[in-house]
């Protein structure tokens, strides 16, 4: 269960903007979404010693930073599918806030 529930979302240029159950919005770009992917490939697995382990090195272009569609999952994250074909990461409610909480501050 999030701390907050997102109540709207909505897809504007490269922007998602991000309506909350607290009454707050936000602008989030779609960079810094793609930036901070949480999926294995992206942010890394870790093994029970704590190395981390990454999957090879995605390049990275204009597309890469563009959404084709976002699935909600469940009542508690979103899917972003972006153009480049990576759809892996799934972004919590409690990870998208606290993106768009480090951007708007
Ligand atoms: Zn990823």
């Amino acid at each position: 269960m999030a701390k907050v529930e997102l109540i709207h979302h909505e897809l504007v240029n490269d922007l998602l903007l991000l309506q909350w159950s607290d009454g707050s919005e936000h602008a989030l770009p779609l960079a810094s979404l793609r930036d901070n992917c949480p999926c294995a490939a992206c942010a890394g697995e870790k093994d029970v010693f704590g190395n981390v382990y990454k999957g090879p090195a995605q390049v990275l272009n204009e597309i890469s930073y563009e959404i084709t569609g976002l699935q909600p999952v469940g009542y508690y994250a979103l899917r972003p599918f972006w153009k480049d074909g990576h759809n892996t990461g799934i972004f919590s409610y409690d990870l998208l806030f606290s993106l768009a909480n480090q951007k708007s501050s």
